[in-house]
């Protein structure tokens, strides 16, 4: 959960400051370019985000239905 949360976060810091950069940001070696890169690959690797809401979701509903 604490994965899934923080890399969610990151990403929309990213995307915000990729904006803000405006064509730097999406300038291939560009500082902000590279960290957007690095940082949209958190939600891959290490437990896929959509993995993750899965395991999540079947972790909550098991944990509902024991009471
Ligand atoms: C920068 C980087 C470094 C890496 N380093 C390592 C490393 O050091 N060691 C290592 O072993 N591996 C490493 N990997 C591999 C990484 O673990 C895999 O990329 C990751 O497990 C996702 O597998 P995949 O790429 O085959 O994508 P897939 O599993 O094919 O997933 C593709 C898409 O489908 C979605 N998806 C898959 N299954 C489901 C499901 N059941 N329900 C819903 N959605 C689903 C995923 O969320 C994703 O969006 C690295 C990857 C990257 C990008």
């Amino acid at each position: 959960m604490a994965k899934l949360f923080a890399t969610d976060r990151a990403q929309e810091v990213i995307d915000t400051a990729v904006q803000l950069h405006g064509g730097d940001g999406v300038r291939s070696g560009s500082a902000v370019e590279t960290l957007y890169r690095e940082i949209r690959a958190l939600r891959i690797y290490e437990g896929a985000s959509d993995v993750q809401r899965v395991v999540i979701a079947r972790q909550t509903l098991a944990q509902h239905h024991r009471g």
